[in-house]
C-alpha cells in the first residue's frame, strides 16, 4: 500500500520566523508579539481541533489515528483502509454511501464521527467557464476557491487560511482580517469539491487563494502531498504550485522537501519602500534577503520560480520600478507573471494601462527574463479573493 501522506510529518518554520504584523497605519495594526502569540495559539488550536469537537472528523486523521479510533469502536484495523477509500478516492459525503460497511457500523460512525469536507454556501459562474465557490467547514468558517477549465484541463485555486494577517493593500482578503488556519483536510477538500463539481480530474492546483500558505506551512504541505498522492487526487507535483508573499523561512523549508512542487512569489515591487507599503506583512523580509533566498532555492532545486507582479497605475509601473524589477530578476532563474490589478471596490488603486504591461514585457524579455501577461480568469466574477465572501456576508 502506498504511504499515506497524512502519516508523513513535516516541520514548520519556527514561530520566531513567522511573518511580521502589518505595521501601524496598515490595514490591521497588530504588534509583532501579539502576532507570534496568536500564531502559536492557532497552531495549538489546530492540534487540539481533532479531538475537541463533539464528533471526530475522520478525514483529518492519519491512517494510524483512524485505526486507533476504529479500535475504540471495537472495529478491526482493515476497516481504516475501506473508509479511506471512500473518503479520499470516492469523496463520499455520508456514511450511508459506504456500502461495504455494515449498517450497524455506519450508524455508529454517524453518531461519533463526521467526514469533514466542505459545504457549498454560494457560487458564481464566469462566462469563461470558471466557477468561484464560497465553501464552509464544520465550524461554519468559510473560504473561497476557484475552478478554471481550459480545454481538457482543469485548474484549481484553493485557500490555506480563513482570512489573512498579511494586510496587502490590493487584496480584499487582507482587508478582512484573519480567522484561523485551515487544516490539511480543509485545504484538500476544496480541490476535491472542485473536481467533483466539474466531474473530472484536476490537472493543476495553485495554493493562491485566501491566506499566506507559509504561515500555515505544515497543513499546506500535507494537503499538497495528499493532492499529489495516487490515493488522493493524483496531481503531479510539478503541477501543484504554492504561492507566498515572500516568507523566507517557508521558501527555504520548501527547497528542502523531496517533491518537485512549484513556487510562486508575490513580488509586486522591487523597490523596497513601495513593496513595504503594498505588502506590510513582509516588511521584515527585505528584498535583499528575498533575492538571496531565491538564489539558494534555485540552486538547490533547479526549478524555475514565478514572480507575480500586479501592475498598479502610478504605484509600481513607472520606469524606476521597471529598472528595479530588471535588477532583481536579470541573471536569475525565474519567470515573471504580470497581471493587471483587479480593482477592489472602494480602493484608490487602479490597474495599469495595457501599454505599460507591454513595456514591462519588452524590457524584461530584452534582458532574458521570461515574462508573460497573465490573463485573469473569471474577471466577471470578482477575481480578487474575498469578494464573494464579503458580498455574501453583506446580504
Ligand atoms: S495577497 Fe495573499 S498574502 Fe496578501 S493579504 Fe491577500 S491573501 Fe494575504
Amino acid at each position: 500500500m502506498p504511504e499515506n501522506p497524512r502519516t508523513t510529518k513535516t516541520k514548520s518554520p519556527s514561530a520566531a520566523d513567522t511573518p511580521a504584523a502589518p505595521v501601524a497605519g496598515g490595514i490591521c495594526a497588530i504588534d509583532s508579539e501579539t502576532v507570534v502569540a496568536t500564531y502559536d495559539a492557532a497552531k495549538e488550536d489546530a492540534k487540539s481541533a481533532k479531538t475537541s469537537r463533539a464528533k471526530v472528523n475522520l478525514a483529518e486523521l492519519s491512517h494510524d489515528e483512524l485505526v486507533e479510533f476504529l479500535g475504540t469502536l471495537g472495529e478491526p484495523a482493515f476497516r481504516a483502509k475501506q473508509i479511506e477509500d471512500w473518503v479520499r478516492s470516492k469523496n463520499v459525503r455520508s456514511f450511508d454511501e459506504m456500502t461495504n460497511l455494515s449498517k450497524a457500523l455506519r450508524a455508529k460512525l454517524s453518531e461519533t464521527a463526521t467526514l469533514g469536507g466542505v459545504t457549498e454556501v454560494a457560487r458564481q459562474e464566469s462566462a469563461d467557464g470558471s466557477r468561484k465557490y464560497l465553501v464552509a467547514f464544520d465550524d461554519g468558517t468559510s473560504v473561497e476557491c476557484v475552478g478554471m477549465p481550459h480545454g481538457d484541463k482543469l485548474s484549481a485555486c484553493v485557500s490555506t487560511q480563513a482570512g489573512c494577517r498579511m494586510g496587502c493593500l490590493f487584496c480584499a482578503t487582507g482587508q478582512g482580517g484573519f480567522t484561523r488556519n485551515l487544516t490539511a483536510d480543509e485545504i484538500y477538500a476544496q480541490a476535491a469539491h472542485i473536481a467533483q463539481d466539474f466531474g473530472r480530474r484536476i490537472t493543476s492546483v495553485v495554493l493562491m487563494g485566501q491566506g499566506e500558505p507559509f504561515a500555515n506551512y505544515d497543513a499546506t504541505l500535507e494537503a499538497m502531498r495528499e493532492m499529489n498522492s495516487p490515493e488522493g487526487l493524483g496531481i503531479g507535483a510539478r503541477h501543484i504550485t504554492v504561492s507566498t508573499c515572500g516568507i523566507i523561512p517557508g521558501i527555504r523549508a520548501l527547497s528542502q522537501e523531496p517533491e518537485q512542487f512549484g513556487l510562486a512569489v508575490s513580488l509586486h515591487s522591487a523597490v523596497p519602500e513601495t513593496r513595504n507599503t503594498l505588502m506590510p506583512g513582509v516588511k521584515k523580509y527585505s528584498l535583499k534577503r528575498l533575492h538571496d533566498a531565491m538564489k539558494d532555492y534555485t540552486e538547490k532545486t533547479r526549478r524555475r520560480p514565478t514572480y507575480e507582479y500586479a501592475m498598479i497605475r502610478g504605484i509600481n509601473d513607472d520606469d524606476a520600478s521597471l529598472d528595479a524589477l530588471v535588477d532583481f530578476c536579470a541573471g536569475t532563474l525565474c519567470h515573471v507573471n504580470l497581471i493587471a490589478l483587479n480593482h477592489l471596490p472602494g480602493s484608490k488603486l487602479e490597474p495599469s494601462d495595457p501599454a505599460r504591461l507591454d513595456a514591462f514585457v519588452k524590457r524584461l524579455s530584452s534582458v532574458g527574463v521570461e515574462t508573460t501577461i497573465r490573463q485573469s480568469r473569471g474577471a466577471d466574477i470578482d477575481a480578487a479573493c474575498g469578494q464573494l465572501k464579503q458580498r455574501k456576508a453583506a446580504k
